[in-house]
């Protein structure tokens, strides 16, 4: 039932319109144009203004017209990574891709395309539909921030997907919990000619803690990296400050604050190796340190009536959807940490985040089919409840 050509055109047609975080108003203009076209009540909230953007999250509320069955969310969000201005998507055969100058923006427009699809064989094949709440978000990539700035006391649904994944065959249950850090190493200024004697240099601080830290993958469901280095002045001053950014995940909540103590401690015993006299004074190298947590981790069980749900809906279609745990964040950590029951099902975007992402047409017409599915199960009975 689903219109191959129709989903594929309406997702070009997405693809085409710039959207990267904060600037999302027009694709979400268009999306509201689109989903009151398909009979939904659409607000669109003040996350715009929280996040410095020009546009908020895009909210819609479809009443359904079968009597006892359980609201369902459905949600994706509208912005893009960089590059992703003026993108050329390029059809090929079945793949799309992009003429390599920019990201596809598949990630996460699939996901956008396919829920305006389903939504679309659900009214004009007038079929027996629960109520849907579909929530359309800003500044995901910037963060998850538009997701965090949602009040979800305003939907009438407390379990759903997310569809912001890669491959069809799986579906999202666990995600990791997230700590992003700044270090503020300060050393001592000093003419690096004239008397480097009373200087401490703060990249060579900062260069024996990172030496000492454990990072990249740390185990089975805990990953630790330092992405940014920034300090110094110039060659001929011995450096003062430098900052380091960095960020821990794990899927258990211990692992994340004991890599989070260690790389902050790795820094702090390096700092203390670090001190000076003269003239009457002491001087030392330290550490200031900001820590925060970026998300809480994802965790829904095997049993929760919406990974059935899906299970049920894969089992209908003859395709087999395992669940599984990833190393990303998305939007449906914060659902989850606001009290929601969410998991992320996959659309097709692949190798998303580079020049070269791609998308085969065939996956994303599957994906439209289990979400189709999915629906059409909830609507026909009663057993989708809010508790995990
Ligand atoms: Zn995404």
């Amino acid at each position: 039932m689903i219109n191959q050509e129709r989903l594929k055109n309406f997702l070009i047609e997405l693809i085409k319109i710039d959207s990267l975080s904060r600037q999302e108003l027009n694709v979400a203009l268009r999306l509201k144009r689109e989903l009151e076209d398909l009979g939904a009540a659409v607000s669109i909230d003040d996350a715009g203004d929280k996040v410095g953007g020009n546009v908020g999250n895009v909210i819609a509320k479809f009443s359904g017209n079968a009597p006892k069955s359980q609201p369902l969310l459905l949600s994706a969000h509208m912005d893009t990574v960089v590059p992703g201005e003026g993108i050329v998507p390029i059809l090929d055969g079945d793949i799309l891709r992009t003429n390599g100058k920019t990201v596809l923006g598949g990630d996460d427009k699939s996901g956008v395309a396919i829920i305006c699809e389903v939504l679309r064989v659900m009214k004009e094949n007038n079929l027996p539909c629960c109520p849907i709440d579909v929530v359309f978000t800003i500044c995901e990539e910037a963060g998850l921030i538009g997701a965090k700035c949602l009040d979800v006391n305003q939907l009438g649904a407390r379990t759903g997907l997310v569809l912001d994944s890669d491959s069809v065959g799986f579906l999202f249950t666990k995600a990791p919990a997230a700590n992003r850090m700044e270090f503020r190493v300060h050393g001592l200024e000093a003419h690096a000619g004239v008397c480097p004697e009373k200087g401490i240099n703060a990249i060579k601080v900062a260069a024996e803690g990172i030496a000492q830290m454990q990072l990249g993958r740390i185990d089975h469901e805990t990953t630790a990296n330092i992405g940014l280095v920034n300090g110094g002045m110039a060659v001929n001053i011995v450096p003062n400050q430098v900052i380091l950014k960095g960020e821990a995940r794990s899927h258990s909540s211990e692992k994340l604050a004991a890599q989070t103590e260690h790389m902050q401690r790795c820094l702090e015993q390096a700092a203390a190796r670090h001190t000076l006299e003269f003239d009457g004074k002491h001087h030392k190298a330290r550490v200031e340190a900001k820590i925060e947590r970026d998300y809480e981790r994802m965790d829904v069980p095997d049993s929760a009536p919406i990974v059935q749900l899906v299970h049920a809906a894969a089992r209908n279609l003859n395709l087999d959807v395992k669940t599984r745990a990833t190393g990303g964040g998305c939007d449906a950590n914060v659902l989850n940490q606001k009290g929601l029951v969410v998991a992320n099902l996959g659309t097709g975007m692949r190798d998303i985040h580079t020049v070269n992402e791609w998308l085969d047409l065939k996956d994303l017409y599957l994906s439209a089919r289990m979400v189709l599915e999915i629906v059409k199960l909830n609507s026909a009975k009663s057993s989708v409840v809010s508790e995990k």
